[in-house]
């Protein structure tokens, strides 16, 4: 039955950055499956931001995804700092959430719990 499986064989190249799926798509002239594509594209996302020292302890912030908005957080001290834009974007998430979905407590509890 060999012939059969080289008949359907899957010719699609295998993504470049996990070696393993393969794949159709392509990303910056390599093939690139879509999950690494994200994971990239992610990465970049993080690396745009700008880096801030902790005000309190002045460690390098990390940047943490809470409900897709980004924030700052101390590895030290545990502090966590949001900017102009990341501040309005929780603002609007909770404006636009009924009081009793939680979001607002959610995300709070999000930050203190890890
Ligand atoms: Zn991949
Ligand atoms: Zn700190």
């Amino acid at each position: 039955m060999g012939w059969l499986r080289d008949l359907f064989k899957d010719t699609r190249p295998v993504c470049v950055h996990c070696n393993e799926t393969k794949t159709d798509e392509e990303f910056e002239g390599s093939p690139t499956c879509w999950s690494c594509e994200r994971d990239i594209l992610e990465e970049r996302e993080f690396a745009a931001e700008k880096k801030y020292n902790c005000p309190e302890c002045g460690a390098e912030m990390k940047k943490a995804k809470k409900k897709g908005i980004i924030v700052d957080k101390c590895p030290k001290c545990k502090g966590v700092y949001l900017n102009a834009g990341e501040l309005k974007s929780i603002i609007n998430s909770v404006r636009s959430s009924s009081e009793n979905d939680g979001f607002a407590s959610g995300f709070v509890l999000g930050l203190v719990i890890d």
